[in-house]
């Protein structure tokens, strides 16, 4: 499934299978989840995309092929591929533990072709093994969803009561991740999202309501998925002083202006970007030992437009999964 051009949907399209070059691997998909920033890929609010472009970066697969000089992996090794498909190595920042804001990256679905597809190729340095106890599908949002809110969740530092505004993909296994480190979840839906705070509660939130609603108590930490810039002077409002809002999305409408007296107080907004592979092996380990229950949508690959529309309008409880049917 191909993006040939931004704002248009999806094409199906037949192309060869790709080989992959020196440090590569080529994965034979088995499931790729569709996240957030897929969309704003398709609609255009990232802007440096490589095009065509075949989205997906929560990529479940085997290994089919392997290139010259891959060490790491043997043929037949179930991988997962994320966001991150490739770094510099060079930058001020590649040198200091801080990969996730390398100058010269690479990502996965967005300049290099992704999972919305039966093979796809990746840099096995790039590439992780996935715990056995997650079925393929149950494993593709751990890839993405799981680790932006595994890096989102440690920058709000050792918190006890946590509020989650925008309960999908993300917030589902956070908020599982949190609790079994002792935490409170507080989940924040759209006003009027029963079925929203219905999910948030079955996955043991101790508060849910409305994003215009408020707990009766402050909380210390706070992170918003939803791409809305409104929320954050919202979440500033029920987080106490020294407390942090930690914004977990690639993208967001405008911050609307709004009075010191929400910042004052040594409260922190900060913005969530990326991820270094040494989160994604801390995250896949904590998720080999914790039992995350991931909710699935799964989808036929030639129906991404409709799991990419869905996930637009709200509609999914959990995360959609694209799942190509082989032929051989
Ligand atoms: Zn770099
Ligand atoms: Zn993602």
């Amino acid at each position: 499934m191909i993006l040939e051009a931004v704002g248009q949907p999806l094409q199906c399209r037949s192309i060869a299978r790709p080989t992959p070059g020196p440090g590569q691997v080529l994965v034979k998909v088995a499931a790729c989840g569709v996240c957030r920033t897929d969309l704003h890929v398709v609609d255009g609010d990232l802007t440096q995309p490589r095009l065509p472009i075949i989205p997906g970066h929560e990529i479940v697969g085997h290994i089919e092929a392997i290139g010259a000089g891959v060490e790491e992996f043997t043929l037949g090794d179930r991988v997962g591929i994320p966001w991150l498909g490739h770094t510099c190595g060079n930058c001020a920042f590649c040198r200091s533990e801080q990969e996730n804001l390398c100058d010269a990256p690479l990502f996965t679905g967005y300049q290099i072709d992704g999972g919305y597809a039966e093979f796809t190729v990746a840099e096995a340095a790039y590439c992780f093994h996935v715990p056995a106890s997650y079925a393929d599908g149950a494993a593709a949002p751990l890839l993405c969803a799981g680790l932006i809110g595994y890096r989102a969740l440690r920058m709000t530092g050792n918190t006890r009561r946590l509020g989650i505004y925008g309960f999908g993909a993300a917030a589902h296994i956070l908020a599982q991740v949190a609790q079994f480190e002792g935490r409170s979840l507080y989940a924040f839906t759209r006003p009027g999202d029963s079925h929203a705070q219905a999910f948030a509660r079955s996955l043991g939130c101790v508060w849910t309501g409305g994003s215009d609603e408020r707990p009766d108590t402050d909380l210390d930490a706070a992170i918003i998925f939803a791409p809305v810039g409104e929320l954050v002077p919202q979440a500033l409002e029920t987080v106490r002083k020294g407390g942090t809002v930690v914004l977990g999305g690639i993208h967001m409408s405008e911050i609307p202006a709004m009075p010191y007296r929400l910042l004052w107080g040594e409260r922190t907004v900060r913005s969530v970007a990326n991820l270094t592979r040494r989160d994604a092996l801390d995250f896949l380990a904590i998720a080999g030992r914790t039992p995350i229950r991931t909710q699935i949508v799964p989808y036929a690959l030639c129906d991404a437009n409709s799991a990419l529309r869905h996930l637009r309008e709200g509609r999914l409880t959990g995360a959609a999964v694209l799942v190509p049917e082989h032929k051989s």
